[in-house]
């Protein structure tokens, strides 16, 4: 038990210092050639033994990897649509999650479904179509966009849930449950800035009591925080404080 508590704060702590080199990568190295660098995969390989993948464990961690690129996608493209930071600094943290599916996908010598694929290329003719609509959607309005954001979030809750369910390998429940964490903060992001501009998000698929049990709590640490301790997470929601009461967000 003890050394379980040590591998994993071990483990939080690699997870989160990966979004620095895959940022400087930039976005044309991820998911390229070099795909080899999806991630530091130090923590996970050294540190739990591999253990069997069944199919839904597969299915569960393609589809995640697409659903972190979405994400990631989606807010990098709203960002440049509004000039809000809230979806810069949350694309940032996308990055990671995608890095951190990407450990897993190494280690168990998956085949990358993300690979080659550029800013809103997907290889599921679903994870397409969604791209479409929601930017479409986040595109229409500024509070559009957030709350675009918060639905993202709440699928992304929902979904990694269900491939927590589905998985008894370690590695696997390690990183999902460092990117729930990421998400609830995410969320919170989200709503936070849409009740602030008095709007409310109603969620679609994790319950009303779940969304106001997350909204409820405090930021929780995680790879998904940003990723660079608790200076920058702060600085994620500061920084929306600021955006408010500034009136620097693009309407
Ligand atoms: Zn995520
Ligand atoms: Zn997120």
């Amino acid at each position: 038990m003890f050394m379980l508590v040590i591998r994993k704060i071990f483990c939080i702590g690699v997870l989160a210092v990966m979004a620095a080199p895959a940022m400087s990568q930039g976005r044309a190295g991820f998911g390229g050639p070099q795909a080899k660098n999806r991630g530091n995969g130090l923590c996970v390989l050294t540190s739990t033994p591999l253990q069997d993948l069944d199919n839904a464990e597969i299915t569960g961690l393609m589809h995640m990897r697409e659903e972190e690129k979405i994400a990631r996608d989606i807010y990098q493209t709203l960002y440049s649509t509004w000039g809000d930071r809230i979806f810069q600094r949350i694309s940032q943290s996308e990055q990671q999650h995608m890095n951190a599916i990407g450990v897993l996908l190494d280690r168990y010598e998956l085949e990358d479904p993300v690979a080659g694929n550029g800013v809103g290329e997907f290889s599921s003719a679903e994870m397409q179509t969604m791209y479409r609509d929601l930017v479409a959607m986040g595109q229409r309005s500024h509070i559009d966009a957030l709350k675009v954001g918060a639905m993202i979030e709440d699928l992304d809750l929902f979904d990694l849930k269900e491939a927590l369910a589905l998985t008894d390998n370690d590695d696997i429940t390690m990183v999902y449950e460092n990117l729930m964490r990421g998400s609830q903060n995410h969320m919170r992001a989200f709503a936070g800035r849409l009740e602030t501009l008095g709007e409310s998000y109603a969620p679609r698929h994790i319950s009303d009591r779940e969304l106001a049990e997350i909204l409820a709590s405090g930021n929780a640490s995680g790879a998904g925080s940003a990723g660079r301790g608790r200076r920058a997470r702060q600085g994620m929601f500061g920084n929306g404080v600021r955006q408010r009461s500034g009136n620097t967000v693009t309407q």
